[in-house]
C-alpha cells in the first residue's frame, strides 16, 4: 500500500479562495461579485459595495497608505 503525503494537488478541481480585503470574507473567486487590480495583485470582492470601496481608496485595505508611523523621522540629520 502507497500513501503519498506533503504533495499540494493543485488542480483545477478546487475552487480557490481569496480575503474580500474590504470586510475579511473568504471569496471564491470564480464566484467574487467582483475583482480589482491594484498593485500587481487581484482582489476578490463578495459584493459590489466592497469593490466600490475599495476602489476609492486602495491603500486604505492594501495596507500602502501612508500612516502616521513613518520608517524615517522627519527630523533626520542631513
Ligand atoms: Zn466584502
Amino acid at each position: 500500500m502507497e500513501e503519498s503525503y506533503g504533495l499540494q494537488d493543485y488542480s483545477d478541481g478546487s475552487p480557490v479562495f481569496s480575503i474580500d480585503p474590504v470586510c475579511g470574507t473568504k471569496v471564491e473567486e470564480s464566484r467574487a461579485a467582483g475583482k480589482t487590480g491594484y498593485a500587481g495583485q487581484m482582489y476578490y470582492f463578495c459584493s459590489r459595495d466592497c469593490q466600490i470601496k475599495f476602489e476609492e481608496d486602495p491603500g486604505l485595505y492594501t495596507g500602502e497608505s501612508k500612516g502616521p508611523a513613518t520608517p524615517f523621522g522627519p527630523g533626520a540629520a542631513g
